[in-house]
């Protein structure tokens, strides 16, 4: 069995590395790379093996690629366009919305996306310590209108599972929790991390299980992917899908339509599709409103209701995340 852990510390960190994988000696993109980002280039070999081999435009390749444009200085775009530090506490506790909170676990991911609204994030500082989790768990179960906990990052599935069976312990001990959600990208990213041991702990706890992947692109759907949604859906779990929508990646009405399909095809609900958040180094990313409405209404008339995400974006301060 392939172990997870070991194709995360085997991830690719070096550029040549990468290029010279993918078979690629692109003058033009050789230009643009940043070989020295503060958020630097992590692609475990799982993810690469998704690539066309040759193609620098690969829609996979430009969501982790380092380029030199992302050290501009794009006004509107910031460090924390969320301001979500304004709210987070040093509990790793993010409650924006009504009966459900969002907890930071951790700072670690299965790899780099170069659009993340977190990438900036200090997790240092705030993201839940295993020393806190006791008081973490005090504070929800002092808030009886809360019955949603939702795990989120960096990515939760980074946990060891003895960490992750603690604390789901804990958040079933907390009589007026009913759901436990999971914001993730790893079993995208390596699909080997859904073993029969972490498929148990979500069998056995009596919460009800959320599984939110996150997928941009239907080349990120392989076989093992496939495999590992099924043993979740075995499992119970309910399986709802996030995207972003990316300039250049995803922004055409065949690609969206062909995501959905293949996330229903491993029975996968699109849920979300997201407006890029301003954060600084993601500006070339960005897909215009107008532009965005009216691929949303192609996307309309071409898929059947329950395959269309909502499109939404998030604005600090909101209520909940508001629909386009
Ligand atoms: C997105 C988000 C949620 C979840 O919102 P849903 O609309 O229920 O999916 C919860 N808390 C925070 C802070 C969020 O950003
Ligand atoms: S997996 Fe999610 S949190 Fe991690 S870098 Fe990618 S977008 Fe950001």
């Amino acid at each position: 069995m392939i172990n997870w852990t070991q194709t995360l510390s085997n991830a690719i960190v070096d550029i040549k590395e990468l290029l010279s994988i993918l078979e690629i000696n692109n003058e033009n993109l050789l230009k643009k790379i940043d070989n020295n980002s503060n958020f630097p280039l992590y692609i475990p070999k799982s993810f690469i093996t998704r690539m066309e081999k040759g193609n620098p435009n690969d829609p996979l390749l430009k969501q982790v690629i380092p380029l030199l444009k992302e050290r501009e200085n794009v006004p509107g775009y910031v460090l924390d366009p969320l301001k979500e530090l304004k709210i987070i506490n040093k509990l790793g506790v993010l409650q924006k919305y009504s009966s459900r909170v969002l907890l930071i676990v951790t700072g670690r991911c299965g790899i780099n996306c170069r659009y993340c609204f977190r990438r900036h994030f200090p997790y240092n500082h705030f993201a839940l310590r295993p020393s806190y989790i006791e008081n973490t768990m005090k504070l929800i179960s002092s808030d009886k209108t809360i019955n949603e906990i939702i795990l989120s990052g960096g990515d939760p599935l980074i946990l060891a599972d003895s960490k992750l069976m603690k604390l789901i312990k804990y958040v079933a001990s907390i009589p007026h929790i009913n759901t436990l959600r999971i914001h993730t990208r790893l079993p995208i990213i390596i699909p080997e991390r859904i073993q029969d041991n972490l498929i148990n702990i979500l069998i056995k706890t009596r919460l009800k299980i959320i599984l939110v992947t996150h997928i941009n692109h239907k080349n990120e759907i392989d076989h093992n992917v496939e495999i590992a949604m099924n043993k979740l859906k075995i499992a119970g779990v309910t399986l709802f899908n996030q995207s972003v929508l990316l300039k250049g990646i995803n922004d055409n009405l065949h690609t969206l339509k062909e995501l959905s399909y293949s996330l229903f095809n491993i029975g996968i609900i699109p849920y979300y599709i997201h407006f890029l958040d301003k954060v600084s180094g993601v500006a070339h990313f960005e897909v215009t409103e107008r532009k965005a409405k009216i691929l949303y209404k192609k996307l309309l008339c071409n898929l059947p209701g329950y395959l269309v995400p909502k499109l939404v974006k998030e604005i600090p301060n909101a209520k909940s995340k508001i629909l386009i």
